[in-house]
């Protein structure tokens, strides 16, 4: 009985898919907390797109990378990069085959679910001084009210110089915050959805309560007379230089280790800084590149990657057909022989939400990298659909180097779904599939993800660059 149940047993083994874990012995996560102790210090610098790109031109000038000129002479081992309006990066080593040959992608995002300020954002009202916003993303609105928030962003003037603003992230800077309705009179707000908790027009955020001083009682929007003051003094600005300024706000908090165990990490905007870090850093530390490879941090893939610095921009495009041209070799070739791993996050299954997901195809914390075969919803609708010969390469690749990844679907079938900016980049006859960490609390302002996960991508696309 016993020799018959252990036979079966190795048929099982065999046979059979086992979950795994990083923390196996099978794993090495040698290197892992050093690692997140980096991608921590690039989340509280880059709190948006603007401010991490900013710090992603700083970490790689620092490992040698230099601003791309059309024209330049390119030789193998040479490392450059393009901003795109300061919004998005790509960047780019170049491999010792032809660019015929295509090229590997890690294409991230840089911007995360916000909240802006509108065009005309200051008034005055009851004595309180406060900004109009119009909220960026997918957020759930009841989340950000109670919450200290910070400020970043660029006022442009008319004479074309830049005014950068940051306020709230340095501990002796004021921060922000949009009011809440006490319990006690909640009775009305209660009985509402959850979506209509907070109306759109209701997230405005609280910054001044002080008359200008000299002002009598009958003195009309004595507070905003102040703030605009205070404004004036501090950055040269008047009222209507908010009408060309891109002021974001974001919560005010830094990334945190989370559990007894340190074994994760709590912080705002890991969507999508927590696949753009990995990303960036396994450029910055491949070994050699046999083909070119590039890192795309991408822009406003929360509104649908429309827009300039958006994946849909021909920003990427020019950019690759600038060095291929400098390699001999066209666009479309290169593009046809190409990969790119779409790093976004995805969800990982929730202990509090089990029922949103189907367990046999969910990502859980701490088995790392995630594939997504595909996103979409309601029949894959909006999916990019990988192949299977490409998952089967890269299963091949990743259990070669000692990468735990697992595959995942975003939820069960008709629950919801999502996209990433995998869809934009096949549709550039570029064979493509998402990859990247599973987040809990994903679109809050505290997400969380597990170190262990946050490593295994990073060797996922380290690989990816250096032997795919
Ligand atoms: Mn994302
Ligand atoms: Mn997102």
């Amino acid at each position: 009985m016993s020799s018959e149940k252990s036979k079966l047993d190795e048929m099982r083994e065999k046979l059979f898919m086992t979950p795994k874990n990083a923390f196996s012995d099978e794993f090495s996560t040698e290197g892992c907390f050093e690692f997140c102790e980096d991608y921590k210090a690039y989340l509280d610098i880059g709190k948006t797109e603007r401010l991490c790109v900013k710090e992603t031109i700083r970490l790689a000038e620092a490992k040698g990378f230099v601003p791309y000129v059309r024209g330049m002479n390119l030789q193998p081992g040479d490392k450059i990069y393009k901003n795109n309006r300061g919004k998005s990066i790509t960047l780019a080593v170049i491999g010792e085959k032809s660019l015929s040959c295509g090229v590997n992608i890690a294409a991230a995002h840089i911007d995360s679910p916000r909240i802006d300020l509108k065009q005309s954002p200051l008034y005055e009202s009851e004595g309180l001084c406060l900004f109009k916003t119009h909220y960026y993303g997918g957020i759930k609105k009841y989340q950000w009210p109670a919450i200290p928030l910070e400020l970043h962003g660029i006022v442009a003037l008319k004479s074309g110089d830049i005014v950068e603003v940051s306020v709230g992230n340095d501990p002796s800077d004021p921060i922000f915050v949009i009011t809440d309705l006490l319990p006690h009179l909640g009775k009305d707000q209660m009985a509402k959805t959850a979506a209509n908790v907070i109306p759109g027009e209701s997230l405005n955020i609280l910054c001044g309560s002080r008359p200008i001083e000299g002002a009598s009682e009958k003195d009309k929007d004595a507070v905003k007379l102040n703030i605009m003051n205070i404004l004036n003094e501090k950055y040269g600005i008047c009222e209507e230089d908010f009408l060309s300024a891109e002021l974001c706000v974001v919560p005010a908090f830094n990334a945190r280790d989370l559990g007894f165990d340190r074994s994760m990490i709590g912080a705002y905007g890991h969507d999508d800084r927590v696949c753009a870090y990995p990303s960036l850093r396994a450029l910055l530390d491949a070994d050699r590149a046999e083909k070119t490879a590039i890192c795309v941090l991408a822009d406003k893939e929360e509104i649908g990657s429309e827009g300039v610095s958006g994946m849909k921009s021909a920003f990427f495009d020019t950019f690759i057909e600038d060095i291929c041209e400098a390699s001999g070799t066209t666009l479309r070739e290169c593009f046809e022989n190409s990969t790119c791993l779409s790093t976004d996050v995805t969800v990982a299954l929730d202990p509090n939400y089990p029922d949103v997901c189907e367990k046999k195809n969910s990502a859980f914390i701490n088995s790392g990298v995630a594939l997504c075969k595909y996103t979409g919803s309601r029949g894959k609708s909006g999916a990019s659909d990988a192949s299977a010969e490409l998952i089967a390469r890269l299963r091949a690749l990743f259990d070669e180097n000692g990468v735990l990844w697992q595959m995942a679907a975003l939820g069960k079938v008709d629950q919801g779904g999502g996209g990433t900016v995998a869809m934009y980049i096949a549709e550039r006859n570029i064979d493509t599939i998402d990859a990247g960490v599973p987040v809990l609390s994903m679109h809050s302002p505290f997400e969380t993800v597990a170190k262990a996960d946050v490593f295994m991508t990073y060797k996922a696309i380290k690989a990816f660059f250096e032997k795919f």
